[in-house]
């Protein structure tokens, strides 16, 4: 069967908080079987746990943000949460002493990199995947969302950004997702912004730990950074990356065709919430071999090393 997965062993990275610019502590923990994925506030006393669902994805603001029952919050989540997902993660306790996951270089390579370091152990249960059975679409304004049945998981996205460092060319990006393909073609995509934005939520005291180390800036003409993009199509493979944790969310992988366009958190998560809304549009699925799912993760029997 295809197995449920988690760490082999535990892992801690220190960063900086993307919204405070303090130092964050992140620990990962193997887990056993059945856990989901489980984030912890080890400074609130009592800890506080919110186990990442889609129903607990109550802001969308700047990035996406868990919130327990009690109103506490663990943001910027989801670059994490896309790296779980490309190395097929199902259990992990993930401990943070701040409200925020580190925030590392703004894309999901520093994770997929330390997690996949510290190796991955299957564990004795059926992984369970949210197979797409009847298509769902979610709009909003000129934007829109939508998952159909497909085998495997297949994506596609369109962004439509007109500004002179943004080549209309290089828009849209549509690819198989696997561990291995996203590893290559997407997990180095950094999150980007402009600076007339960085200019006004510095001056409200928001993301003062945002800077070239972690995000792609752009003034009105040109990218900022010295090193230039990452990937000619650097902004659409960062909204795919944000798409990938966003989707993933529920905690397991969906298995059908993504399609997007001028998406964000927001819509990918009503979109999420919408499929999980009626049992009529998805089904749980377990496999007893790899190959029928259309989907291959790294980690285990695909150890590929990853670039540091
Ligand atoms: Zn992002």
């Amino acid at each position: 069967m295809v197995r449920q997965r988690t760490l082999e062993k535990p892992v801690s990275v220190v960063g900086i908080g993307l919204h405070s610019g303090a130092k964050v502590k992140a620990v990962f923990s193997p887990a056993p079987a059945g856990t989901g994925i489980v984030y912890t506030r080890t400074d609130l006393d009592p800890r506080v746990s919110i186990k990442c669902s889609a129903d607990n994805v109550r802001d969308t603001q700047l990035s996406t943000t868990l919130v327990s029952p009690e109103g506490e919050r663990i943001s910027t989540v989801e670059h994490l949460t896309a790296a779980l997902c490309a190395l097929g993660i199902d259990n992990l306790h993930v401990e943070v002493n701040a409200p925020e996951v580190p925030v590392m270089d703004g894309s999901s390579q520093p994770f997929l990199y330390l997690l996949s370091r510290a190796g991955i152990r299957e564990l004795d249960a059926p992984k369970e995947f949210i197979k797409v059975v009847r298509k769902v679409r979610v709009e909003d304004g000129d934007k829109w969302a939508e998952l159909s049945p497909a085998a495997g998981l297949l994506m596609d996205l369109t962004i439509s950004f007109k500004h002179p460092a943004m080549d209309p060319a290089m828009q849209h990006f549509a690819y198989r997702f696997s561990g291995q393909a996203f590893s290559e073609q997407v997990s180095r995509a950094r999150t980007f912004c402009f600076m007339k934005d960085v200019e006004y939520m510095h001056s409200h005291h928001l993301a003062l730990g945002g800077s070239l180390e972690n995000a792609v800036v752009m003034d009105d003409y040109r990218v900022v950074n010295p090193e230039g993009l990452r990937y000619p199509d650097e902004f659409v493979k960062h909204k795919m990356l944000d798409a990938t944790g966003d989707l993933y969310m529920s905690g397991h992988t969906i298995l059908g065709q993504f399609r997007a366009y001028k998406t964000g958190h927001a819509l990918n998560n009503m979109l999420l919430r919408t499929l999980l809304s009626d049992p009529a549009n998805y089904e749980l699925a377990t496999f007893a071999h790899e190959r029928s799912v259309g989907v291959e993760y790294l980690g285990a029997r695909h150890a590929a090393p990853l670039q540091a």
